[in-house]
Formats: C-alpha cells, structure tokens, sequence
C-alpha cells in the first residue's frame, strides 16, 4: 500500500491547481491516467474570463456584471453565492497564471488583451491566441514541476475506498502492467474532467469517459444536474473538432443556405454572440427547417476578417479546418453543426470543493458547484477549474489540521479484493459477439439522436430503454486479447464502459422528469421554463436499481429569474 496525506485524481488544470496550491509539508501526490500535458485541458482555445476592462469598449465592465451575465447565462440554475466567488476570483487568477508564465495575448499597450465571447456583455475573455488552455496547462504544469510534486502517470483509478461517510483510499491500476495498487490517504480531489464521450458528436478527447463522476456516484456520492449537457454551436462538420466561440468573438458570421446571417431572427441584439443553448438550437433549427447544408450543416464565415486576423488571433482553428476538412477559412466557409461539448452536472460539491463524503473533494468539470447551471457561458470553465481547483487545495489543509484521522487498512484491502474480483470476471468471460466499440456506438448514437439539443418524451424513453439494454448487455463483452494485462486498452475500455453507462442512465432519467426548457435542456414537449415547479437541483443517488432522484433549491440571493433576451 503507498500512503499520502493527499492524492489529486487528475492532472488537467483543477486538478493541477489544487496540488500547487497545497502547502510542502503535507505529502501531496497527482495521478493521471495520462500524461498531465495531454489532459484534455490542454485543448481549450477561446480562454478565460475575468472583468479586467482592459479593452476599448469595456472599460464599464465589473465583476457584478460578470456575476450576472453568468447568471443569466445559467438560465437562473446556478447558485449564486458560488458564481460571486468565482467572479470575484476571476481578475486575481489571471494575474497569477501571468506571474507563473502564463503567456496571455497582449493589446498595443502591454496590458492581456480580451476578446467578446457569448452572453457576456463585454469583451471579457483573457486568451493566449486560441490555445489557452494549452498555455495555462504548461503553466500549471511547470509550477508543479518546480514544487516537486509527484505525479503518477499512465495510473487509472478504478474506485474509492469510502466507509461510514469518509474516504480512506483508492485502488487504481497500473497502466503499463495491469498490476493494481492501493492508496492510502486522508483526502482525495477528484479532477477528472468531463464526460462527452458517451455522446456520439462531441468535440471531447477520447479520455473524456468521466470516470470519476461515475466512481463518485458508485460510492455513494449524490452527483447533481446531470440532465445538462451542453452543445456547442460550432463544432467541425465531420470529425466534431471544436471551433472555438473566439472565432466568433473575433467577429465570424454563421450563415444558412439562403446566406443570411439567420442569428437576426433569434437574438436580435447578441446574434452570434448568443449564449451557446441559444445558437446551438439556432442552428439545429435552420438544419430541421432545410436551411442548412445536406440537413447536417451551416456554415461560419471568417473571411471578412482577413489574412491577418486570422493568423494572429485563430491560427489554430485555421489548421483545424485545413488539415481536417481540407479548408482555408481565409478564403472558404467552415462547415459546421452542434456537437456535445461540455457536462454542467457532475460530483455535488460545495464551494470548497467539498462533497458529502468526508475527505472527498471535486473540482473541475467533474463537479457541480454549481456556477453554470443548466448552460455553461463560454470561458467560464477554464475559470471555474482554476478557482475551485484552488478553493479545494486551500481547504485540504484546514481538514488535515482538524484531525482528519488514519485511513482504514481494512476498508482500503476489502475494495482492492472487490475489483481484483470484477478483473478476473472480466479477464474469465468468453468472447460473444458483443464489444465494446458495438455498446459504445449504441449508447453514443441513442444518447446524441434522442437526449440531444432538442428533447421530448417519448425520445428520451428511447433512450433510457436502449442504456438499460446495453447495461445487460455490458456483461457479455469480453477482452480480445488476454495474454497480457501490460497496456491492455480492452481492459481499460471495458472497466470505464461500465461507468459511462451509469453516467448515460444518470443524463436521461434526470432528463424525463424535468417537463420544462431551461438552457440545455430543451423539451419540445414543454417549451417553457416552469420556475414554479423546476427551480431546482436534481440530485441523483446510486442504488442498483438505478439512481435515486431528489430535488434541492437552488441559492438566489442577488437576481430574482427573469425571462432570458440577447
Ligand atoms: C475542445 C474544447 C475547447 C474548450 N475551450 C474552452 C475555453 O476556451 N474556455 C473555457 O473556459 N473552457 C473551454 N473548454 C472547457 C474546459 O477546457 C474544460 O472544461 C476544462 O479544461 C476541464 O478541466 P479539468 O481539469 O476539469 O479536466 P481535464 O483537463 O479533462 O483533466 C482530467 C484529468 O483526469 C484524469 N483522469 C480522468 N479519469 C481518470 C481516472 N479514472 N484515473 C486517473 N486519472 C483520470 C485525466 O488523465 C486528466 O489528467 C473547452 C473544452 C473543449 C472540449
């Protein structure tokens, strides 16, 4: 068994900032399924949000502005004590990344530049071009670096170690042997991202499987919100490839194929600066009504903004479209369509990262704090994981300090014996004609046809029908190869094809209750937000029938709802 007094699961930007931020003395230790720099952090574009008022044009902008627009954004779902620290945060983060390096884009004057992004009154988002995240990424990276902090790489954590209401360990496996190994330790961080993988067009990496949300909810830990799921507008027709909202924000059009810039129709004021429910379903519209290209596309144009703009602000999303769709946007217009982005829901948490399970905490997007609600503002995710990431590392030592007590050998060895029993069931079922790669698909085309930017009943019952099949199914799916356990991804694949399921069942069953529309989560069947019945949280329990749903309220205490317009 190795001990720690604290263990970071994951190595994108929350789960780096909550290791730096711990103080030496305490025996902090990271791992990772991956290398920390191929976190999926690392492919963030658009950048982070902070009220500076740096630029012309936004020299009014506040943090209450920020707080509101966040709000709003939320469609009223978030909690509102939550957003206000994160907003107020904001400006304190952004200089921090830049004293550790971080290289922020600059204006003429010297000071970060900022570029519009949507549903935010003003130019407000601190880029690096369109890599921000991977600039930040390096930045956390290197300062974690500098502060010796361990990171266990190619590590994939299988499950928590939880026993009367506290977390004692974790057993993870060892990627490039099968073996698996126990950790002890008095706190664990949960940072593992999000989960767009279980939808079939998204613009996440192939490690977005949400794994933790899915060990969290297995060991009892309610997760929050899961029925909102974020769609982006303008992800590339084709691979689903993210093209960020800062080509938009630099000032791209989205055109239908009459051309008409059809964002005058649905947000008269903010056009394509809508936030992203808003264009995503703009967009489906216009596809569903034969506006679009082959029912599947619009198109974004970027060709006004010239040669030179774009090699200097989007010179990313430039090689995206030429090595990807054989494209030029100097010249050409990007076909585009929503894909599935980002997950609003995840671990409940409150603003310290804290769960209810003592000694477990989450940040990141795997979290739910909640500051997004029911639909995420463009960046204010990188922002979130900063903060809250850094509001968790800060707490941790107040909790060690206060007693936390000796994680239990016994609990930690009897969850070591449990999964080396799930392996060696796995390693003994026989070859069906059952895969992973036919469950995954089933489950990424159900959830994507039938819980997608537009939803309804009797879709979504699809759905929910088609998860419990696959469920069963899952028990048939057996591992090619079995000669060796030394980087087998069928193992791995089959251990996280198990959560993802879990997570697609947690997404549709908090999707059928809620008859209303409130940002993502779009009922054809019941177009109107219901503040009366549905201003609230839905909290989600494992229990092996499947989850069990309640409802808390949600925290407003600055902005009564008001219907949203832009
Ligand atoms: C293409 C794209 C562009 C984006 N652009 C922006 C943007 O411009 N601005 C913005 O605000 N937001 C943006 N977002 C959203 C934002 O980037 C992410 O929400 C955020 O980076 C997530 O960070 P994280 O630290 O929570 O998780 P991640 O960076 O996803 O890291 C998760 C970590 O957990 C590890 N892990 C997962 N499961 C396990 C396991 N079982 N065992 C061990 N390790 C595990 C992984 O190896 C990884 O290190 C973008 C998202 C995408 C997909």
């Amino acid at each position: 068994m190795i001990e720690y007094d604290v263990l970071v699961i994951g190595a994108g930007l929350a789960g780096l900032r909550a290791a730096v931020g711990i103080p030496p003395h305490y025996n902090t230790v990271v791992m990772s399924k991956v290398h920390p720099v191929r976190s999926h952090s690392i492919a963030a574009q658009g950048g982070m949000n902070a009220a500076l008022a740096n630029v012309e044009g936004s020299k009014d902008d506040t943090i209450e502005k920020h707080t509101f627009d966040t709000i709003k954004g939320s469609d009223y779902l978030a909690d509102q004590p939550a957003v206000k620290v994160m907003c107020e945060q904001a400006p304190q983060m952004v200089y921090e990344l830049e004293h550790w390096g971080c290289p922020w884009s600059r204006l003429e004057n010297g000071r970060i530049a900022q570029r519009p992004f949507g549903g935010a009154g003003y130019p407000r988002c601190c880029y690096a071009a369109d890599r921000s995240g991977h600039m930040v990424l390096h930045t956390l990276y290197e300062k974690a670096l500098e502060l010796g902090i361990k990171v266990y790489e190619e590590w994939l954590a299988l499950s928590l170690a939880v026993d009367n209401g506290r977390i004692h360990g974790v057993v993870a496996m060892d990627m490039a042997t099968g073996r698996l190994e126990t950790f002890a330790a008095k706190a664990v961080v949960l940072a593992t991202g999000g989960y767009g993988r279980v939808f079939s067009r998204t613009s996440n990496a192939m490690i977005n499987t949400g794994s933790g949300v899915a060990l969290a909810y297995e060991a009892g830990v309610p997760i929050e919100d899961m029925e909102f799921i974020q769609f982006h507008p303008t992800t590339l027709y084709g691979t689903n490839i993210l093209i960020s909202e800062g080509a938009r924000g630099e000032g791209g059009y989205l055109l239908n194929n009459r051309g008409e810039r059809f964002m005058e129709k649905y947000a008269p004021s903010a056009m394509e600066l809508a936030p992203r429910d808003i264009v995503a379903r703009s967009i489906q519209t216009e596809i569903n009504e034969d506006r679009g290209f082959n029912d599947e596309y619009v198109h974004l144009d970027l060709r006004h903004l010239g040669r030179e703009k774009i090699l200097e602000r989007l010179p990313g999303i430039r090689e995206i479209a030429v090595d990807f769709a054989g494209i030029d946007p100097i010249d050409e217009l990007i076909p585009i369509q929503p894909g599935q982005h980002y997950s609003m829901g995840g671990i409940d948490t409150d603003i310290n990262g804290a769960t209810q399970v003592k000694g477990l905490y989450a940040a990141g997007e795997c979290a739910c704090v909640s500051v997004h609600g029911s639909n995420r503002l463009g960046g204010n995710s990188m922002l979130d994981t900063i903060v809250f990431g850094k509001m968790a590392g800060e707490t941790i030592p107040g909790f060690l300090a206060s007693g936390a007590g000796e994680p239990s050998v016994q609990v930690i060895d009897s969850e070591q014996k449990k999964q080396e029993e799930k392996i060696k069931e796995i390693i003994s079922r026989k070859r069906t004609h059952e895969t992973v790669g036919t469950i995954l698909s089933e489950m990424q085309e159900a959830m994507f046809n039938n819980c997608g930017v537009f939803r309804e009943k009797n879709t979504l019952q699809e759905a929910c029908d088609k998860i419990k099949e696959l469920k069963e199914r899952y028990y048939r799916v057996g591992i090619q190869d079995t000669s060796s356990l030394r980087y087998n991804p069928g193992l791995f694949n089959i251990l996280e094809l198990k959560g993802m399921l879990e997570l697609a069942e947690l997404i549709v069953a908090g999707a059928i209750p809620r008859e209303e529309s409130r940002g993502s989560h779009w009922r054809t069947d019941f177009p109107v937000r219901d503040d009366k019945k549905w201003l609230k949280h839905t909290m989600a329990v494992y229990s092996p029938e499947g989850p069990a749903f309640s409802y808390t309220d949600v925290e407003i205490t600055d902005y009564e709802p008001k219907e949203r317009k832009y």
